[in-house]
């Protein structure tokens, strides 16, 4: 990943602009049936990101929920305007955002770290060999960078220390 871009990105109307002021921490590649409906398409490219290192200018996008399998909660935050879908906030963790790659304005700049769900992957989607492709899910311990899992652990401990709101 080429760390000195900025990673900014728009929504389709561009009424939505958005810059990330780090790289994803992962990033995820979904094969999951429920990517595939909210997307209309194959799969869906989430980066996990810090909300906080995520900076908005223009319109907020605004949450919407969807329903999901597993039952934890899941909104998309979309462009009030347009409804492109920007982010996620998959299992009400404020401080964590998965971030719609497809949206970047190079979305070539972050490619997947793993590919999941690959049990309900199209058939004619092929594979890179040298990237982690789990049937369903995949112990983040095991696979994440300690880099990644330490920013994801501040972050955390971020949010739950301010759990005064
Ligand atoms: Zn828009
Ligand atoms: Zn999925």
């Amino acid at each position: 990943m080429k760390l000195s871009k900025t990673l900014s990105g728009e929504c389709a109307c561009g009424e939505v602009q958005y810059e990330l002021g780090r790289v994803p921490m992962f990033t995820h590649c979904c094969h999951c049936l429920e990517c595939q409906r909210q997307t209309g398409s194959a799969f869906v490219i989430n980066g996990l990101i810090e909300t906080d290192q995520i900076t908005v200018s223009g319109l907020e996008p605004v949450p919407v929920p969807v329903p999901t399998s597993s039952g934890r909660q899941h909104d998309v935050y979309r462009c009030p305007r347009c409804q492109t879908a920007l982010w996620s906030d998959y299992g009400g963790r404020s401080w964590l955002r998965f971030v719609r790659i497809g949206t970047l304005h190079d979305p070539s700049s972050v490619s997947p770290d793993v590919h999941v769900f690959a049990r309900s992957k199209r058939d004619w989607v092929g594979l890179p060999e040298d990237v982690p492709v789990f049937d369903v899910f995949y112990d983040m311990k095991e696979l994440w960078p300690s880099e990644a899992l330490a920013r994801r652990q501040a972050a955390s401990d971020a949010a739950n220390a301010n759990h005064t709101d």
